[in-house]
């Protein structure tokens, strides 16, 4: 029988949600500075090796990506062009006296998705708002449209592989859950003659092969950018997909992200972000940058073997529900919170165990009342909070950073109740702001 396919709408909010103008405008201006520390790090083998080190001890997934990320370098890049799309994700936090204040939840530098069906939320709400009698706010709604700048990312990196009859490969699911997402993205391309092929780590492992100069050929066709929307979880891995992946990484194509970049997002990355004289060592000379990245900082916390562990550790089990305990995981769904949070350090604290994970301190957002629209479920008010995303997109040509730009936004929406998850985990749903 043919496999099932099932369309549904993906979910919405019924009304845009406010967002506070100033720390809208405060994401967007830090974005750039967020691009050149992501290509920063990725660059940056002693960082990843030394920050990593604790980690890949007792996480396999990420020993994994760390090992493929050593074997290329051993081997040499066969690339110079590197394409980074990534989005860092806020949330507004009312915890501390004042005004509330953006906070950085993380950054996603493989795989950041909703940039296509972001672009056409803005015209759901400002229909919704105009059926309501409500035009002036319908017309206050900000264009987005980072489908667009991530295409154009991606096309300047074709331009940049320098082959006009290359292909660009997205890089998908087994089970494709969200590619009209990727369509958006994907007729970009096409708009600017650009052709586009769909393949999963399946088919590269077919059909994949290297010629002599490392040109990837896939189906006969040659692949001048790899775009990747799998590859981020452990699940997405067998054997095979690791050998695919090898493949990919050690080819000529231009990979978005390349591996080293997927580690600049860890979770382990971010909290030794946050060390003092970190960012100033990655940014050398750049003091402003650097300035308005630290502003977004929630606190974060190492849970290395030490004393520094300890003491956050059983600073965490006192008082459970001030933090989120990460593990090295994307995708939602991951993160413990409250008694959760207790039981499984204290089962953990004295175990080296403890290292595959880091803690945050939980940010607090204001919730405010909305409906949330989705496929078979009823349709009731709930309490919601709101979390921001911007798009970031960049080019490096060997040292030349030939493009740094801000894409667009991402809101999405979930009820108080889910502490965590995001769109694709079923808990949060798209929104647009509406600045206030
Ligand atoms: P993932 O890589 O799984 O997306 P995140 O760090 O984005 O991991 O966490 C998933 C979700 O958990 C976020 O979308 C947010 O709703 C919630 N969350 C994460 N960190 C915090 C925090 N420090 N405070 C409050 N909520 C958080
Ligand atoms: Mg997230």
């Amino acid at each position: 029988p043919p496999p099932l396919q099932v369309v549904s709408y993906a979910p919405f909010t019924l009304l845009p949600s406010a967002v506070p103008r100033a720390l809208f405008e405060q994401a967007y201006a830090v974005q750039q500075d967020f691009n050149l520390l992501v290509d920063a790090i990725s660059r940056d083998q002693e960082f990843l090796e030394r920050t990593l080190a604790s980690t890949i001890k007792v996480d396999d997934f990420t020993a994994q990506l760390f090992r493929i990320h050593q074997q290329v370098l051993e081997e040499g890049l066969a690339q110079s062009v590197f394409l980074g799309i990534n989005r860092s994700d806020y949330m507004f936090d009312c915890g501390v006296a004042g005004p509330p204040a953006l906070k950085q939840i993380e950054i996603n530098t493989i795989a950041a998705s909703f940039g296509g069906l972001a672009s056409r939320t803005t015209t759901v709400h400002g229909h919704v708002l105009r059926v309501l009698g409500m035009s002036e706010e319908a017309a206050r709604l900000l264009p987005n449209n980072p489908a667009r700048g991530l295409a154009l990312g991606i096309a300047k990196a074709w331009e940049l592989y320098g082959s006009p009859s290359a292909v660009v490969m997205f890089l998908v699911e087994e089970v494709q859950r969200n590619i009209f997402d990727q369509r958006c993205v994907e007729n970009e391309l096409w708009n600017r003659n650009i052709r586009v092929i769909r393949r999963r780590f399946r088919d590269v492992f077919e059909q994949g092969s290297l010629d002599g100069d490392r040109r990837l050929h896939v189906d006969g066709q040659e692949v001048a950018v790899v775009y990747y929307r799998e590859g981020y979880v452990p699940k997405n891995y067998d054997q095979q997909n690791w050998e695919a992946r090898l493949l990919l990484e050690r080819s000529r194509a231009v990979k978005c992200p390349d591996i080293a970049t997927q580690l600049a997002g860890t979770k382990k990355v971010q909290q030794e972000l946050s060390r003092p004289g970190m960012l100033e060592k990655l940014l050398p000379g750049r003091s402003e940058a650097v300035a308005r990245i630290r502003a977004t900082f929630a606190g974060l916390y190492s849970l290395d073997v030490g004393e520094e562990g300890d003491k956050i550790a059983a600073a965490a089990i006192a008082n459970p529900d001030r933090f989120v305990l990460k593990p090295q995981r994307e995708g939602g769904g991951n993160n413990l919170y409250g008694e959760e949070l207790r039981q499984v350090l204290e089962r953990i604290k004295d175990s080296p165990e403890r290292t595959s994970y880091i803690l945050m301190d939980k940010i607090q957002p204001q919730p405010a009342i909305n409906y949330l629209l989705r496929a078979r479920s009823p349709l009731k008010a709930s309490k919601c909070i709101s979390e921001l995303g911007i798009f970031g997109v960049y080019v490096r040509h060997g040292k030349e950073l030939v493009l740094n730009e801000v894409a667009g936004h991402l809101l999405r929406t979930k009820a108080v109740e889910h502490a965590d998850g995001g769109v694709a985990a079923g808990v949060a749903v798209l929104d647009t702001p509406y600045l206030v």
